[in-house]
Order: C-alpha cells, then structure tokens, then sequence
C-alpha cells in the first residue's frame, strides 16, 4: 500500500456527465444565457418543488446575492449559526447588518432550535438555516418563529441536495434558499450555485442583481449596481447530469457513511456523525470524526499522522463567532459557545468522495484504526 494517496474529496464524472457538457460545447451554448441554463434552473425548482430558480457562480454569491435582495440595514440582525462557513455572514457584515451567533446541538451538529427564540428581538430580520455534514435542521419551529414574528428565513442547502425533513426537499422551506454546486458538494459542476423561492418578485430581483443591473429596455442603461454572477451553460450542462443521478449520489454517500460507521463505530474518545436526526437518515455529505476526552485537542497530530499515511482530512468549520474577521466590524467581543467551540477544534473529516474506491475506503478505515487505536 505504500504510496496510496485518498484525498479528502474525489470527485466522480460519470460518461453522461462528459456527454452532456460535450453536447452544449456542440451545440455552441457556452455562456451564462440561452436553454441549456434554463433548462437546468427549471428542472432544479422541480426537484425541491419551488417555483424559481436562479443559477449564479457558487454558493457564496447565492447566499450574497439572496441576502443583498433582503435591503438589510445598519441595526439589523441576522441570526446565524455560530458552526458555519463563512458565507453566510459576509454579505451580512458588509451591509452593516449584526450577526447574532447561536450554538449547535451536540448532537446532530445542526443549529440548536431551541437556543434561537431567546436571541429574537425587534431588530432581527433574518435567521439564517444551514443543514450541515448531511442531516436537516429542525425546521418547523424555525417555520413557525419566523412566521410569528415576521422575520425572513433564508435556508443554506448548500450541503443537502436531495436532504429531506418531514418528507419534504431541503431547499423547499426558505422564504429563499440556496445551495452550491462546488466540486465536494452532492451535485457539483467545479463551481456553481442556485437561489431558490417561490416569491415571483424576489425572484425578478434575484435575476436583475444577478446580471449587472441589465434591463429589458434600455440594456447598459443602469438605474443599480448589480454583479455578474451568471453560472455558465458549461457548468449548467454538468450539474444537470448529476442532478439526473442525485439518487445514485446520495446512496453511495450512505453507502460510505455505514461503512465507516462499521469499521470505526468502537474506538475510544470519538464521536462519529448521527446516523439519524428527526426522522431522517444522514447521508454523509461528509464523514466528520469529533475527538472527545483525552483525545481533546490533538487535532492536528492526527491529522498529520494520517496525512503521512496519505489520507486527506480537513479540519471542521472554524466558529464564525470567534473568527478574527470580525475585528474588522466591532464584533470581536462574543460570548462562549461551547459545542461550535468544541466541534471547531475537534472536529475534522476523513475521504469521502464519490469518485473513491471500496478498496480506498477499507485503506482509509485501516489508517484510522492504526492512528486512532
Ligand atoms: C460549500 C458551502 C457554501 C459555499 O459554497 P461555495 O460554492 O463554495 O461558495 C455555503 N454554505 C455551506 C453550508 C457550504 O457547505
């Protein structure tokens, strides 16, 4: 085995991937316009049941962009999930908005509904909902806070294509949702994204802000500034292969995840990912390892002691409440949240990608045992 290498996230390309991206160069629809790119944005408002969809370049710009169509001002609050990447509060900070962190649930990792109440006040205009690692967050006391209280719910899926919560699509509860299409994600064309909604006039206003402010009358006539966040056909023509496939993607996910769960399920001092939450099955977008008790703090050794033994892992997300950036913004001072604090430091996750072998996984379970055991 010397010399094997499993990065964190292979990717897979499948021949109906390749066939169909060389059709569209074929067909010579290559920019961000024109039926390959509103093919895809329909058949994506299909699959989570929403009424529009608009591409854009990655997920980070669907979480800017959506956010930016809020007109959030100086005052405002967001609430956010403190364990999260850090796109869901950029757009938020840059507009003079306040981010109000909330902790996980130890358990399933996922923002701690029952933490969020306490933090709504009459300056909150958003709470921001992120699935995260593979299990849905609990929605419907979100649902029903937001409505109360008159507050938007943006839903980051970014991780969950093909999620569901009480039978119904991750993607489908947000006033405006959104995901990524990056290479490591369920669907993934390299880069890519889509915000989701059924609200037809934020959806014009998504369109508009998405493409520089053009409109119909009067083209490079502009009443605002927008950005150029058009997703392009090439890329449109690849995801909509995988969204074909989403199922295949998602069992072999599982497929992985109880695999692991198998081999690793009875070292000391770690907890593996929940295999269920509220009903559903985890699907593994990634296989985190969290190091408890003696093992706290260790992180890094292991880290390099598998990465020597030539398997990629990366650390968990770093807590936004503690990230330097909001030094920047006056926000430096946050009170302890001791699970994103923990998951932050502890936490990392081994290969997983949908382009690794059986006989990778049973390597990388091998390693893990060596190190960990
Ligand atoms: C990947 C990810 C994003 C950002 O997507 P990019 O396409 O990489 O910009 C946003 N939110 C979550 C939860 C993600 O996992």
């Amino acid at each position: 085995m010397a010399g094997k290498v499993v990065p964190v996230s292979n990717p897979f390309v499948s021949e109906s991937d390749i066939h169909s991206v060389a059709k569209a160069l074929r067909d010579g629809w290559i920019s961000g316009e024109g039926p390959i790119v509103e093919a895809f944005e329909n058949a994506f408002a299909d699959y989570c049941s929403r009424d529009f969809a608009v591409s854009v370049t990655n997920g980070t710009a669907a979480l800017e962009l959506a956010i930016h169509c809020l007109d959030l001002a100086e005052g405002d609050e967001v609430i956010v999930p403190s364990f999260a990447i850090i796109s869901c509060v950029s757009q938020v900070l840059r507009c003079g908005a306040t981010p109000i962190f909330v902790d996980s649930d130890p358990s399933t990792w996922n923002l701690d509904v029952d933490l969020v109440a306490q933090h709504v006040t009459s300056r909150t205009r958003a709470i921001i909902a992120v699935h995260t690692y593979g299990l849905p967050v609990n929605m419907d006391p979100l649902l029903a806070l937001c409505k109360d209280c008159g507050i938007a719910l943006i839903e980051d899926a970014a991780e969950a294509h093909g999620l569901t919560y009480q039978g119904r699509k991750c993607g489908s509860f947000g006033d405006v949702s959104t995901f990524s299409f990056y290479a490591n994600k369920n669907i993934s064309s390299g880069e890519g994204g889509m915000v989701v909604t059924d609200d037809a006039d934020l959806y014009k206003k998504l369109k508009y802000f998405r493409n520089l402010t053009f409109r119909a009358e009067e083209r490079f006539v502009h009443e605002d500034l927008g950005w150029n966040l058009r997703m392009s056909s090439l890329q449109c023509a690849l995801a909509h292969s995988q969204l074909n496939r989403i199922e295949e993607t998602l069992h072999r996910r599982r497929e992985i995840g109880d695999f692991y769960h198998e081999r690793l399920g009875g070292i000391e001092d770690i907890t593996l990912p929940a295999t269920h939450s509220l009903g559903v099955r985890n699907d593994y977008w990634v296989f985190g390892l969290v190091l408890t008790g003696d093992r706290e703090g260790t992180r890094a050794l292991v880290q390099k002691a598998l990465q020597e033994l030539g398997v990629g892992t990366r650390p968990f997300f770093y807590p936004l409440h503690r990230q330097p950036v909001l030094k920047i913004f006056k926000l430096a001072d946050q009170p302890t949240l001791p699970v994103a604090e923990h998951l932050g430091t502890n936490g990392f996750y081994i290969p997983n990608g949908l382009g690794m072998t059986n006989s990778d996984m049973e390597y990388v379970a091998d390693m893990c045992l060596q190190v960990l055991q």
